[in-house]
């Protein structure tokens, strides 16, 4: 089968993980039970689903020289992603979340964009000549928005399909939505977007058209447990569920269905049929602890 080539542009981070009894306020210490580090950020989640899924993937994105740098950098290498248009940086950390997390799974969370905030426009135009070879241009909102919005132009104008999972949600500049094959947000980056409360499949409908109103060829609003609605004019309008799961944890679910979702898309999947293999991976996802340790396996994926 052909290797579609995703070239992601987004943050690399790493997740400082400390689990207590109960989370501390503020003032307070509160002595923890269990630490430990993981490798995250969206765009890296969202590159490793898609390198561990089948892609082909170049990666755009920065770290710092310290040593999670060093390791982030060697974890998506051996997975065969193409780092070259991973930039260090001497003057800035490697993007760190600190999470501290209680027994019942509340969390208090803390991040610095770091390396990840020194992407520039350089770094896009470096790398025009992979993205003009890729199948799927796929992208979040980890790294500046003046940036992001460059890539996405960027890969428009060269006419490789860009994906936007609008996350987190920021304002964005007229005509960006214009310049997406699909944007995939989940229910609260619909409302950011749109105005409109995405709460059952009538109000994801709505919002599914309001964005495609916007410009984008097709929007795709992730419902968690429910799926995901799919709205492409004269082609889809219809909510496509996720298999039922026991899931456990959700950490990264929405990285994993874009990487996936990516993934078909770029082979030459219809939307339809990429988004129930997204579903499919994402909701496997859930039921595995973690982010990056939850991707499923393709063959797993039936
Ligand atoms: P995000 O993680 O970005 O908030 P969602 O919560 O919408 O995104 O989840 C993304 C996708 O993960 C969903 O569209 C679905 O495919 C899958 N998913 C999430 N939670 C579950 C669940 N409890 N059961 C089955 N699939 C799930």
């Amino acid at each position: 089968m052909k290797k579609p080539t995703i070239a992601v542009l987004g943050g690399i981070n790493v997740d400082l993980v400390i689990r207590c009894s109960s989370l501390p306020k503020p003032g307070e210490t509160v002595k923890g039970i269990s630490y430990s580090h993981f490798p995250g950020g969206k765009g890296a989640n969202q590159a490793v689903a898609a390198a561990k899924l089948g892609g082909k993937v170049v990666m755009l994105g920065a770290v710092g020289t310290d040593e999670f740098g060093t390791d982030l950098i060697r974890g998506m290498g051996d997975i065969s992603i193409d780092n070259s248009h991973v930039k260090r940086v001497a003057e800035f950390p490697t993007g760190t979340a600190f999470i501290i997390v209680d027994e019942k799974g509340q969390n208090l969370i803390s991040f610095v964009g770091g390396a990840n905030d020194t992407i520039d426009e350089a770094l896009i135009d470096n790398a025009e000549q992979d993205i003009k070879k890729a199948d799927v241009f796929l992208v979040q909102l980890e790294c500046p928005v003046n940036i992001v919005e460059y890539g996405i132009k960027k890969a428009a104008s060269l006419d490789v399909p860009v994906i936007f999972n609008p996350a987190p949600a920021v304002p964005l500049s007229d005509g960006i939505i214009a310049c997406c094959e699909a944007v995939m947000p989940n229910e609260s980056e619909a409302e950011a977007l749109t105005g409109c409360k995405v709460c059952d499949t009538k109000s994801a409908q709505r919002a599914a058209h309001l964005l495609v109103e916007m410009g984008c060829k097709a929007a795709i609003i992730t419902l968690g447990e429910n799926g995901a609605y799919l709205y492409k004019p004269d082609c889809y309008d219809e909510i496509i569920p996720a298999p039922e799961v026991n899931a456990v944890d959700a950490v990264a679910a929405g990285d994993v269905f874009a990487g996936a979702f990516s993934v078909r898309f770029g082979i030459g999947d219809n939307l339809r049929n990429a988004v129930i293999y997204a579903n499919k991976a994402a909701a496997i996802s859930t039921t595995r602890n973690g982010a990056q340790t939850s991707i499923p396996e393709a063959e797993m994926i039936k």
